[in-house]
């Protein structure tokens, strides 16, 4: 995948403000952010959108969820709260085809969302 932007972003050839990574995931402040904290969390493996994913990626995307919940933690957003959002597709609004969960807070979000 050398032409997705997130794939480059996981291999270092674009550069991001990374907050965390390991082997598996990577997760960098969003370019335009929504809201005070906005952080996008993506697996290292490429993998287009949600409808793309196998059972045998489920710890995979666990984990995407779990470093969101301690990130929320680190920066004190734990109790006040705050939104985990993976789009899909054209309805969804996707708009990079490499799966990635946004991490918004820092604001009261609005609901039903836009
Ligand atoms: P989507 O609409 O696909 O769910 O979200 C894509 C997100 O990626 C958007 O919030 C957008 O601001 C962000 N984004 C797009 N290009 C870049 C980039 O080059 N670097 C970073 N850090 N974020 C990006
Ligand atoms: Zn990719």
């Amino acid at each position: 995948m050398n032409d997705c932007l997130f794939c480059k972003i996981s291999r270092g050839t674009i550069p991001a403000s990374i907050v965390y990574e390991n082997d598996r995931l990577m997760a960098f402040k969003d370019i335009a952010p929504k809201a005070p904290t906005h952080i996008l969390i993506i697996p290292r493996e490429h993998i287009a959108t949600v409808n793309d994913l196998h059972p045998t990626q489920a710890t995979l995307m666990g984990e995407l969820v779990l470093t969101a919940q301690q990130l929320a933690c680190d920066l004190n957003l734990s109790e006040s709260g705050y939104r985990l959002v993976m789009n899909c597709n054209r309805d969804g609004g996707q708009a990079v085809y490499h799966i990635h969960l946004h991490l918004l807070g820092g604001r009261t979000m609005q609901w039903p969302p836009g």
